[in-house]
């Protein structure tokens, strides 16, 4: 059985990565999204909002939902898995990418079977779309429901009314 990883900080999931999920679905047998808690970054969603619009998102019962915080070779090592799934959208993410995941199989060479990232290409209908531009669309009350689940666009929808008040 083939468990990958599919880490990001998902604030908030998009369809863009769900394009991703389904698509990694149907190369590996379970998929662990792994949100990412980064203390450097502030997010829009708590670590646990984030994980309940994924839930909310996918239910496949090949998919687990879960978080993280340190490093993704550690946390490889924990769900013994050595596949990382990523998604490419354009030029732009690939120099950081490679970098990263050279990185991580440098880093996880303790892991059993070592630790390699796997790319997607992004589906062509969601190549411009990323949870930053979600949120600031979001926060001037602009139409993102093209790009993100109802249940997302909910959460945006109560997040930013109540910044408002
Ligand atoms: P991170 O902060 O780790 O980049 P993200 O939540 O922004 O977290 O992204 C997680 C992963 O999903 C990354 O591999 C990213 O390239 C990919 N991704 C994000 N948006 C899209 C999209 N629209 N299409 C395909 N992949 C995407």
């Amino acid at each position: 059985m083939t468990l990958a990883l599919y880490p990001g900080s998902f604030d908030p999931i998009t369809n863009g990565h769900i394009n991703i999920i389904q698509r990694g679905l149907n190369i590996f047998d379970k998929l662990v999204v792994a949100v990412a808690i980064n203390v450097r970054k502030t997010p829009l969603f708590s670590a646990q909002e984030r994980m309940d619009m994924i839930r909310e998102a996918v239910g496949s019962d090949r998919v687990e939902v879960d978080c993280f915080e340190g490093l993704l070779v550690d946390y490889a090592i924990k769900k013994q898995s050595n596949v990382v799934l990523r998604g490419l959208r354009a030029v732009s993410d690939f120099e950081f990418e490679f970098q990263l995941a050279h990185m991580n199989r440098r880093l996880g060479a303790e892991n059993k079977n070592g630790l390699d990232t796997v790319f997607m290409m992004t589906g062509e209908e969601h190549f411009y779309v990323s949870s930053s531009l979600v949120r600031e669309i979001s926060s001037f009350g602009g139409n993102v429901s093209g790009f993100i689940p109802k249940s997302v666009e909910s959460r945006l929808l109560e997040k930013f009314k109540n910044d408002k008040n």
